[in-house]
Formats: structure tokens, C-alpha cells, sequence
């Protein structure tokens, strides 16, 4: 990546063509005991629920139903793991729960926390996560929650807006830099933010480039 946080040519030439290879639901693991061997890279999704993570999954490894849209609190209580490239397997993505249901039972937020915090903490072979941000919202308290377990567990992540065509450009600069202003408070965080939309297709070259250069 370049000074000015744009990615060059041959770095999202090579995304595109990891991802337009062999991409794979591999599992689901509703707690640690089930995660598959750490045996290569992840990179690990995270963001409240209805963000459009799955959308942008989807979006993403060119898949139109890879990650499925629920927004079922029962469901999501899980780590979805999924495996990029063929023979060799090159690295996989992780889809974490959702977060920030109105209506979620205390238990429910519970196990989140203790799950997330416990696969952050204890996985070698995470690089880094992306947190969505829904660009129409911007960073909420909700957001922090997770923004603070990554900066605690020394998780190194990238803010990524979604949805941005549903505002204005002169709304999504301004959501842009005040989500950028958030990233220089806090020490795990990457100083650039993406703006993506799975809708128009908007960003989702450099987010194949961002997860490519999380595991190097
Ligand atoms: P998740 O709960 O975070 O997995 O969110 P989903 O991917 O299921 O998306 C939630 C809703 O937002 C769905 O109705 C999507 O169609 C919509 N959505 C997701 N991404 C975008 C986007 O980039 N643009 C627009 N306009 N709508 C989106």
C-alpha cells in the first residue's frame, strides 16, 4: 500500500484473482472447543448486526449466498470460518457473531463477549479484523464495545464503512473523517478507512487488497 493509503495496481490484481479462485464455507463453531486447527492466516469480520457483513462477504469472494444474511440473535452466536484458495489452502476468513440487537437476552450478550473475547485473545493466526461501520451511522457505542476488546487483545483491525451509497458523498466524507478521527485514538486501529457498498460495488477491490495485506 502507498502513502496516501491507496492500494497499487499489481496488490489489487492479486486480490482479485485469490478471490476469483476456490472460496469455501468450512465451518461453524458456536464456541472454541469446535474452531478448525489454526493452520493458516485468518482474517476475521466483525460488526453489529445488520451492517451488511454478509453482504459484503458475498460481495467480496464473488459468491452470491457464501455467508448467509440471518438476523436471527440465535443464530449469530457464532464463529463462521471460510476457506480462500485451493491446493495449498492460502488463508481463511472468519465471520464473527453480530452484535448490538435491541432486543438481545442478557445471556446472549454474554456469550458474544466471552466467545469473541476468548477466540481474539487465543488465535495465533489472526492478523487482523475488519470492523464494518455503517456509513449512514457512523462509530456508535455499540461499535466501541468490540473496538476496545481488539485495542485490549492487541488485535490489529481496519475500520470499513459499508452502505455508502445509501448517503450522500459529501456525508460519507464527513462520516469518513470523523471514523478516521476515532482510528488515531485508539492504538490497534489503521489509520485509513475504507468506504464500501456490496450494492454498487464501491471499495470492494481494496477491501480484497486489505485482507490480502493483513497476512502479508
Ligand atoms: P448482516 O446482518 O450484517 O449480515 O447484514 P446483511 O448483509 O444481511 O444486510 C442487511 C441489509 O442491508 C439487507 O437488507 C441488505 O440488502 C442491505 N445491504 C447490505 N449491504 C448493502 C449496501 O452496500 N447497500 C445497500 N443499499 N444495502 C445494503
Amino acid at each position: 500500500m502507498s502513502d496516501d493509503g491507496t492500494f497499487d495496481e499489481d496488490a489489487i490484481e492479486a486480490a482479485r484473482k485469490l478471490f476469483a479462485g476456490p472460496v469455501s464455507f468450512l465451518k461453524s463453531a458456536p464456541s472454541l472447543e469446535f474452531i478448525p486447527d489454526a493452520i493458516v492466516p485468518e482474517v476475521a469480520f466483525a460488526g453489529r448486526s445488520n451492517v451488511g457483513k454478509s453482504s459484503l462477504l458475498n460481495a467480496l469472494t464473488g459468491r452470491n449466498s457464501l455467508a448467509r444474511t440471518s438476523n436471527t440473535p440465535g443464530r449469530t452466536q457464532e464463529l463462521n470460518f471460510f476457506n480462500v484458495g485451493g491446493d495449498p489452502l492460502h488463508m481463511r476468513l472468519v465471520d464473527m457473531p453480530g452484535y448490538g440487537f435491541a432486543k438481545a437476552p442478557k445471556d446472549v450478550v454474554k456469550k458474544w463477549r466471552f466467545l469473541v473475547n476468548d477466540f481474539l485473545r487465543g488465535r495465533d493466526v489472526l492478523k487482523r479484523a475488519l470492523v464494518l461501520i455503517d456509513a449512514r451511522h457512523g462509530v456508535k457505542d455499540v461499535d466501541r464495545e468490540i473496538l476496545e476488546m481488539l485495542d485490549k487483545a492487541a488485535v490489529s483491525y481496519r475500520m470499513v464503512l459499508t452502505k455508502a451509497d445509501k448517503i450522500k458523498a459529501t456525508d460519507l466524507a464527513d462520516v469518513t473523517a470523523a471514523t478516521a478521527a476515532e482510528a488515531r485514538k485508539r492504538p490497534a486501529a489503521h489509520p485509513q478507512i475504507l468506504q464500501t457498498s456490496s450494492e454498487t460495488g464501491l471499495g470492494i477491490p481494496e477491501l480484497r487488497a486489505a485482507v490480502i495485506e493483513a497476512i502479508g
